[in-house]
């Protein structure tokens, strides 16, 4: 989500006028994006703050956008005074206003819904993927996570709006489309006669697009996994056999003091009803080890269910207590060195199978989409349906389908190497 908005912003500005850079001497306007889901990212944003201000050119305007900045408001110019701009994760599409008054200093942290999506350009170029979002907000009130603080209550985009802008990615560019939601699998929109669409519907209606190819969509919730949705992996071949579908804890108790109060059985149905719909899918899963509570029992539980899953990548986290949460005053907080080694020991075992997952792959031959050149410019780094990433030498003719048929000839736990068929 934070990517997406660093696009949006970016093709905001060119839309004024302005060129990218990476060199903070050169630029005459510096925007860092930042994250508030865990403490490490929003430790840094101050001291990076301070970096930028030392190596920026004196007349440069500087300042933080997203879920930091609404933490922070006013107070991130009483640390920075010549900070110029504090924009939240909703009131981003107000930048250019600094550019018109650069002696202001902005600032609004406000949730102001979907309205950034009225205000900002549509990007003139997407890359083979596009990110289209389709909603913002959450309204799961997980007791551990920030975002319904900083992204506000659940808000679906309208399926209009959201149908236009995937027919305008695939006319630039665009072969993938992933929908992009904090709760994407809940999106729901009623149109102004009563219909209710779904994201089902929206998949449905993307698959009828000629030059999609793929679909996928991120971050699911496991009770918003409706059987409509769960068809579509039957019915809708453009969409990959992969989901992201977050359990967080393989502990009930656990799950319920993170306000997640699906059972355990719940989620293992649903994944037995996905493989039924598409024998080939895979699941993903983020993690949280160390909640308050969460005892040496509690994690042999997590353990289990990832032995009985089988993700073949996942996210695992130390649970990080976080402003505006029920768990931060939660009893029982649990000592750093804990989590750390639990999550050693949960890391070490999603590698393994990650590892093995990537290795079971050697042999075969998986469609992949082209993301562009390495570093050296020697290979070509493609995408599997899996969101592995496939490494093949850059053919001597110069050209490269954007989707290919490639073999895939080795494997290790980051990536796979293949050749183009
Ligand atoms: N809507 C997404 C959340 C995005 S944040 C979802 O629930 O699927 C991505 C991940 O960060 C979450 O899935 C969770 O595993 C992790 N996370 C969120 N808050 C956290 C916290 N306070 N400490 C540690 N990890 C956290």
């Amino acid at each position: 989500m934070n990517v997406y908005d660093g696009w949006r912003i970016a093709a905001m500005l060119t839309h004024h006028g302005l060129t990218q850079t990476d060199n903070i001497p050169d630029a005459d306007i510096i925007i860092l994006n930042t994250c508030a889901v865990r403490a490490k990212a929003t430790d840094k944003v101050f001291s990076a703050l301070g970096r930028i201000r030392r190596a920026k050119k004196p007349s440069a305007l500087f300042g933080i956008v997203g879920c930091v900045a609404r933490e922070a408001g006013s107070d991130a110019f009483r640390r920075i005074p010549d900070l110029n701009f504090v924009l939240g994760p909703q009131s981003y599409h107000k930048l250019p206003e600094i550019l018109k008054d650069p002696d202001t200093k902005l600032l609004n942290i406000d949730l102001g819904g979907l309205e950034k999506f009225d205000e900002l350009p549509q990007m003139t170029h997407s890359p083979s993927v596009a990110y289209i979002p389709i909603q913002e907000g959450c309204n799961h009130v997980c007791t551990y996570c920030i975002v319904p603080y900083t992204r506000g209550r659940e808000l679906s985009r309208p399926y209009a709006d959201v149908i236009r802008d995937t027919i305008h990615a695939a006319k630039t560019g665009a072969i993938e489309i992933c929908f992009l939601g904090q709760n994407v699998n809940g999106y729901k929109y009623t149109d102004e006669n009563g219909k209710l669409f779904r994201l089902s519907d929206l998949i449905r209606e993307t698959a009828k697009i000629p030059e999609i190819m793929r679909i996928r969509f991120t971050s699911s919730y496991p009770t918003e996994m409706t059987d409509d949705l769960i068809d579509m992996f039957k019915s809708e071949q453009k969409l990959l056999p992969f989901l992201n579908m977050p359990i967080q804890s393989g502990a009930q108790n656990v799950l319920k003091r993170m306000n997640r109060p699906y059972s355990l059985e719940l989620y293992c149905d649903i994944i037995h009803k996905l493989k039924i719909a598409r024998p080939d899918i895979q699941i993903s899963s983020d993690f949280i080890v160390g909640f308050p509570g969460e005892t040496d029992e509690d994690f042999e539980q997590t353990m289990k269910i990832a032995e009985q899953i089988k993700y073949i990548n996942s996210y695992s986290f130390k649970y990080s207590p976080r402003p505006h949460t029920a768990a931060a005053l939660m009893p029982d907080q649990i000592p750093e060195n804990i989590k750390s080694e639990r999550l050693a020991k949960l890391d070490s075992y999603l590698n393994s199978v990650q590892r093995a997952f990537n290795e079971s792959c050697i042999d075969k031959t998986l469609e992949c989409l082209l993301e562009g050149p390495d570093k050296t410019g020697k290979h070509l780094v493609y995408r599997t349906p899996y969101m592995q990433q496939c490494i093949v030498p850059t053919p001597t003719d110069g050209t490269a389908p954007k989707l290919a048929q490639i073999k895939i000839t080795a494997a290790n736990k980051a990536s796979l190497r293949g050749t183009l068929e």
